[in-house]
């Protein structure tokens, strides 16, 4: 087995014992052979602070230390290349990471971690949607700003929001080499169901279409539809991936060895997920 996304003790959401030597004991016990180890990547967020929500910019002195601990670690058995997990910007396709960066790694998963800047809809609603998440808006005006946000989405409608977030994913992997796998995907609409998008509104089929584009340019470009367990609303929508011959990859999003609420375990459930559907499973071609 393979996971292409473990997180790493760096990152504060990572637990400590996430460290290369620990990862690499616990993924053997697991039957994991190969895995890519993950710093979080935002080079700015959208409110253009240090810190939003969940997300902190990168910090250089940790960016530096993840590049030493892993040139320095020699694995016994498993193999791990190195990585960043980052977000898409935009519709143009810009990632949260610059172009020099990506190249003291061997890959990018690309994220949509929240609303991203789309040509019929800006991002400007700095934040995010479970208003439970953002303490200091918690209140009235939180809720204003939530509602006018919604009235925004539903006068551009769903499809448009479709359009724009597959145009980002197209343009990103087009861009962007070190793109290897879009993590968390789902059945790619979850981050517009977040966003008050009801993209469920236009039928499973016509979600089915609008994707098309974006599965024909990662089957083409061999980037990975990553797959966690569960969450999947729309299947119709990774059969037809699979038929066009995107590959799927599972992963835990491990943040922890053994227990808590993401331990490198759940690999497994992603695994029986991709079985239960059939998918094609495939692997990261680092040569290119
Ligand atoms: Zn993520
Ligand atoms: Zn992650």
């Amino acid at each position: 087995m393979k996971d292409y996304h473990v997180h790493y003790y760096l990152d504060s959401c990572a637990r400590d014992e996430m460290t290369f030597p620990n990862i690499e004991k616990r993924c053997l016990e697991l039957g994991i052979d190969e895995i890519t180890v993950l710093k979080h990547y935002s080079h700015s967020l959208p409110n253009g602070e240090r810190d939003w929500v969940f997300w902190h910019t990168i910090k250089n002195e940790e960016w530096v230390k993840f590049l030493n601990e892993y040139a320095a670690y020699k694995p016994e058995k498993l193999i791990i290349r190195s990585g960043v997990e980052t977000e898409l910007c935009n519709e143009k396709g810009d990632i949260n990471i610059p172009p020099e960066e990506q190249k003291k790694i061997d890959m990018c998963a690309l994220s949509v971690h929240y609303m991203i800047n789309l040509d019929c809809c800006e991002m400007d609603f700095l934040l995010y949607p479970n208003l439970n998440f953002c303490p200091g808006h918690n209140n009235e005006e939180g809720m204003r700003l939530r509602e006018e946000w919604k009235h925004k989405v539903e006068s551009v409608g769903p499809e448009k929001m479709i359009t724009g977030l597959v145009n980002g994913y197209i343009n990103a992997i087009k861009r962007n080499p070190k793109v290897k796998t879009l993590a968390h995907m789902y059945d790619g609409l979850l981050p517009l169901r977040t966003y008050f998008c009801d993209v469920d509104s236009l039928g499973e089929s016509k979600c089915v279409e609008l994707l098309e584009p974006l599965m024909k340019i990662a089957a083409e470009y061999g980037v990975l539809w990553e797959l966690f367990g569960d969450g999947v609303v729309n299947e119709k929508i990774l059969l037809r991936a699979n038929e066009m011959g995107v590959r799927f990859c599972a992963t835990a999003d491990g943040h922890m060895l053994k227990d808590g609420w993401g331990p490198l375990d759940n690999l497994k459930r992603a695994e029986d997920f991709i079985d239960r559907l059939g998918l094609n499973r495939g692997t990261v071609d680092f040569s290119r």
